[in-house]
């Protein structure tokens, strides 16, 4: 029987390291023109990293920041804000994945550095984000808008004003004049490269036809760095900036102490932490096609590898995964679609014979790369991390948090709203057959807006 094992055995496990030796090579032959695109891409980057810097030094005098070689992050934080108050608890609210991704990228930071030093220029290339307070001091403000940004009165008129604020869309409720107690109001936050018109061409007049919505207030921002709102260059669009700007320009300046909030992809990170900051005022949350992913060490990366993984097919996966893992890339990338939103506008109404174009395609251009570069990193990476301890103190306070999501939905995966009912089993989910990321909202407005209503009257009643 021994002597009988022996040689079955041999053939059964020269079969399986030949079985594991094909799918290795078959892997390898896959990843293989990933590997070779991406590297060059590694390589491209570096080259546009000495570029820019030139370009910068030429037209504005001095090499914008990037975070190629960066310094340690407190250096950062302190030098673009200050010591800010609550900085301790919450962290410096900058991603790891500004830094990370360079890791393995040594040997061109390398040449980079080879590269300035054989122009003896390394002076001036030594600007890091960690010298924003300094250029404070110097009227880096005054600098305005960058030369490979758009200056069209639409994208920089927030310049002239004193304390700007952002863009906010309201459709004031018909039935009472605003302010008065029996108004219920709503502020409604898009996600990332969209702005309010995500709301406000789709599901505003659905709300407003009916009945019911003539006692809302309704209230769509445009996320700072988004649509028409202000695109600072001395901020770095981490989760607390955001929350800040819709506080003093909805939160304070419309005097809602009540509200609900409804709030798509990226944008339901900044609702949950606007509500856990404001929970006494905050009566219902909608999330719709939130990204959640549970929170730990790390999971800045899980969501970038996630979200947006360095992918070659379908295009639409490579631009994102080029706009999110190369800092120079995505700059020229902006350079060409932003810069230029308002020749691309014509040229695409000419070209589809449409009267007009989408507005998702016009939103995505109206960002600065600064703006879309760090809202990405330090919001939809980094303030996934804040998900958890935000939805842990809501539901302590009972707060009724619902999510709408799609389970044909591409950009977030689908089971991110079972995911948070696993952890939160508090929270409402409906999954909603074949909806995709947008979908779930757009040609849906009509049965969206009557759950909005009936959430609404419920979170009221109580
Ligand atoms: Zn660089
Ligand atoms: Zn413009």
């Amino acid at each position: 029987m021994v002597v009988a094992k022996i040689p079955t055995s041999l053939p059964l496990s020269s079969s399986i390291l030949i079985r594991k030796w094909t799918r290795k090579c078959t892997k390898n032959l896959i990843s293989a023109p990933n590997f070779l695109v991406f590297s060059y891409l590694d390589f491209l980057d570096s080259v546009l990293c000495v570029v820019y810097k030139y370009l910068d030094l030429l037209m504005e005098g001095e090499a914008s920041p990037c975070y190629c070689r960066s310094k340690n992050k407190s250096d950062i934080i302190k030098g673009c804000y200050g010591n800010r108050p609550g900085d301790e608890d919450e962290g410096t609210g900058i991603s790891e994945t500004l830094y990370g991704r360079q890791k393995k990228l040594k040997e061109m930071i390398d040449l980079i550095e080879f590269v300035e030093k054989l122009l003896n220029k390394t002076k001036v290339f030594d600007a890091g984000y960690g010298d924003f307070k300094d250029k404070k001091k110097v009227g880096f403000n005054r600098l305005g808008n960058r030369w490979s940004d758009c200056g069209c009165d639409s994208c920089i008129s927030w310049m002239k004003v004193d304390d700007p604020k952002l863009h906010v869309v309201v459709n004031e409720a018909s039935s009472k004049a605003m302010g008065e107690h029996s108004n219920e109001n709503v502020i409604f936050i898009h996600g990332i490269l969209s702005s309010s018109s995500f709301w406000t061409k789709t599901l505003f007049p659905k709300l407003s036809e009916s009945a019911k919505g003539d006692n809302y207030n309704m209230f769509a921002v445009d996320l700072l760095g988004h649509g028409k709102s202000p695109k600072p260059r001395d901020n770095l669009y981490t989760l607390k900036d955001h929350v800040e700007w819709i506080e003093k320009s909805v939160v304070s300046e419309f005097g809602s102490n009540s509200f609900h909030l409804v709030a798509h992809s990226m944008g339901s990170i900044i609702a949950l932490a606007l509500a856990a900051k404001h929970s006494k005022s905050v009566k219902s949350i909608t999330l719709v096609a939130p990204p959640y992913f549970p929170s730990k060490d790390g999971v800045e990366f899980t969501v970038m590898n996630t979200l947006t993984p360095k992918r070659l097919w379908p295009p639409e996966a490579f631009l994102s995964s080029v706009m999110t893992w190369y800092e120079h890339l995505s700059r020229s990338v902006c350079f060409v679609l932003c810069r230029n939103h308002r020749t691309w506008e014509p040229l695409f109404k000419r070209l589809t014979g449409a009267r007009e174009v989408n507005f998702m395609f016009m939103d995505m251009m109206k960002i600065t790369h600064h703006s879309g570069w760090h809202t990405t990193h330090n919001v939809l990476y980094r303030g996934v991390k804040q998900m958890d301890r935000n939805l842990e103190m809501l539901m302590k306070l009972r707060k009724k948090v619902h999510v709408l999501m799609g389970t044909g939905d591409k950009s977030v995966p689908p089971d991110c709203g079972n995911q948070m009912k696993n952890k939160f089993p508090e929270v409402e989910v409906n999954n909603i057959p074949d909806a995709g990321h947008r979908s779930v909202v757009f040609n849906r407005e009509n049965v969206v807006a009557q759950d909005l209503f009936r959430i609404w009257e419920n979170s009221t009643s109580h």
